[in-house]
Order: structure tokens, then sequence, then C-alpha cells
């Protein structure tokens, strides 16, 4: 167990708190607050870099609970970032997401097929390709829920839908859900990169999630604010391995639309 914070009034540094022994009279702990805070941040900046400074989300969120589940969203970039952390501080710091993009599909394949000294066509990856760029396989294999974001290759590559359509079918092939993020102003449809007959009809039966494209209008279509933003730990997931949801103090705070408003550019 990681150290926690000495001036921790909980803990006062250990980092760990007793809990009554097991049926067994094994003795357990879990992590204090102190430590959960800091491995909830650090596992939102493993999933995504710098999501945890998104803007919180003031109210339910519809991606919540469908962790498990292949997801086809819509959403600009911020409404992204302020679901997906949302979800990502309450299941705790062991929850074993990852966000990519169709670009690292894309960079990953192509390492790939350099390796077997294939010739590339594909402008943006004019640089030589390293040795140490992660197979698709290693890209799309481990985490418990991948997330791929399109619209951010823009060379053309012929391949792209085909890559994005093994990478969807390898996951569903090992029982792992994927939720595949597109944009309002780019939708996943003819004349998209990664769009495809193929690609469409593998979608056909995937649920649909809106989030729009800012907090006014997902707020104003969507939900009331919550009116019960006040956190408390209920049990952290400590020493029980797996994913649980968790409510972590600190993290969150309540916002109001002057919140909002700054982050608009
Ligand atoms: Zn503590």
């Amino acid at each position: 167990m990681s150290n926690g914070d000495p001036k921790c009034e909980l803990c006062h540094g250990r980092g760990a708190l007793d809990l009554p022994p097991d049926e067994n009279g094994i003795p357990r702990t879990q992590r204090c607050e102190c430590v959960l805070i800091r491995d909830v941040v650090r596992n939102v900046e493993r999933g995504w870099k710098k999501l945890i400074r998104a803007p919180v989300l003031n109210g339910p969120s519809p991606l919540t609970e469908n962790e498990a589940k292949d997801l086809w969203v819509t959403a600009s970039m911020g409404m992204l970032q302020t679901h997906l952390r949302h979800v990502a501080v309450r299941m705790g710091p062991d929850w074993g997401f990852k966000v990519v993009t169709d670009s690292d599909l894309m960079v990953a394949w192509l390492a790939n097929a350099s390796m077997k000294g294939e010739r590339i066509f594909d402008p943006e990856a004019q640089a030589p390709v390293s040795q140490e760029v992660m197979t698709l396989v290693d890209l799309m294999d481990p985490p418990e829920l991948l997330i791929i974001r399109l619209g951010v290759k823009s060379a053309r590559n012929a391949a792209m839908n085909e890559v994005f359509l093994e990478a969807l079918t390898h996951r569903a092939h090992a029982g792992k859900p994927t939720w595949i993020v597109d944009s309002p102003q780019q939708p996943l449809g003819e004349g998209h990169l990664c769009w495809s007959y193929a690609v469409s009809e593998f979608l056909v039966n995937w649920t649909r999630v809106n989030l729009g494209v800012s907090p006014e209008e997902f707020l104003a279509n969507s939900f009331t604010p919550a009116s019960d933003l006040s956190l408390t730990p209920t049990g952290n997931g400590a020493n029980t391995g797996g994913t649980k949801r968790v409510t972590v103090p600190g993290i969150e705070t309540p916002t109001t639309k002057d919140r909002w408003s700054k982050k608009k550019q």
C-alpha cells in the first residue's frame, strides 16, 4: 500500500485504514481517502492525459452503468471529456479504461506492416516507424474498456476503415466492450475515413448515445442538475481486486453555470 499524506487526520500518513477482520480472522485494510484520491487521479490520467482537468458534470451521465457494454457515442471533445471524467472518477483507482484515436490504431497497424517489411502508403507514416510503437493488438487487447475517438486521423488511407473494423472485431472476439466516439461535425457515415458498409453492418445493433456539443444543450435536453452531489466515501474497493464504483470526496465539487461558461471558448 502506498504512503498516505502525513497530514491526513484519518491515517496520519499510513495510507491505509484497518477494517474488521474477515470471517477467517485475517486482518483487512482499505485505502485511506488521501491515497484513494491520488490513485483515482493517477488512473484517470493514465486512461487519458489531462482528463482530470475537464469540467465537472453537473448531473448524471448516460455513460454511467454502460462500462461493460459497447456504445456508439456522439459528442464534442469537451462533452466527451466531461462525461468520461464523471464516469472515471467514480469507477475508482483500478478501472482499466483507455482512450485511443483512430490515428493511434492506424499508427499501430502501420507498425505491424512495417515490421513485416510491407511498403507503406500513408502520408502520416513518412517518418520511420519506431519498433517501440505498439502493435494493433498491443493497443487493443489490454484495456477493460477501450474508447476509440474517431475523426483524429486526417490523412486519407484506404485501409483506415479496415483497421477500424479489425479493432472492433478483435474486441468483440475477446468479449471486451468498446466505446466509439464520433463528433456532431464529423458523424461516422459515408465519407468518414473509418466508415464502410462492413463497419455500418457491424455497428447496426450498438446502443447510441448523443452527448451533444455543449453543457447547456445537454442539460437543457437531457437532465436537470443533480442536487445530491454531496459525496461521501462508501467503501472504496481496497484490497478486493476488480473494479468497484466509488465516490471520492474532494475530487468533485459542486459546479455552477459560471464554471461552465468560463470553460467555453
Ligand atoms: Zn489518509
